[in-house]
């Protein structure tokens, strides 16, 4: 979109926003019925972390960009000399081995978890299974740096 010379008012910036939307819309061929639900849907997915109480949604985000404090996210940026697990030391130290696979957090794992796969947990996962990752993730940093 070519950019105006002049300085704006704001009256004009809202007029120029206003008329680019109903361009994309338009260009989308969406009907004014269907842009409510369609913000609605839009909302409800940046939502799902959003509704997690603050430290449980930090766990999940820092996990979805693979920028924990485990060791294999440390080694990965040179941070550490090592990416073995500091509990059980029998594998690397990621987000896989703490929510699911290391012994030492046996006691913390509901039973039967993880009943979806850890992608779909961190990405598109409920609130219960969220949660649940979170408090495993947080548990381990606490037995680890103890
Ligand atoms: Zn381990």
């Amino acid at each position: 979109m070519p950019q105006p010379r002049k300085p704006l008012t704001l009256a004009d910036a809202r007029s120029i926003l206003r008329h680019g939307t109903a361009k994309l819309w338009n260009a989308a061929q969406v009907t004014n019925d269907e842009r409510i639900p369609r913000f609605q849907e839009a909302r409800k997915a940046r939502d799902l972390l959003q509704n997690l109480p603050r430290s449980d949604a930090v766990q999940i985000f820092r996990a979805r960009a693979k920028h924990t404090l485990l060791l294999a996210d440390r080694a990965r940026h040179g941070w550490s000399a090592t990416a073995a697990c500091r509990l059980c030391g029998e594998q690397e130290e990621s987000i896989a081995h703490v929510l699911t696979e290391c012994r030492e957090l046996a006691d913390v794992r509901p039973g039967g978890w993880p009943t979806v796969p850890l992608s779909e947990i961190l990405w598109c996962g409920n609130r219960v299974a969220m949660t649940t990752a979170a408090t495993i993730m947080r548990k381990f940093l606490q037995r680890a740096m103890r």
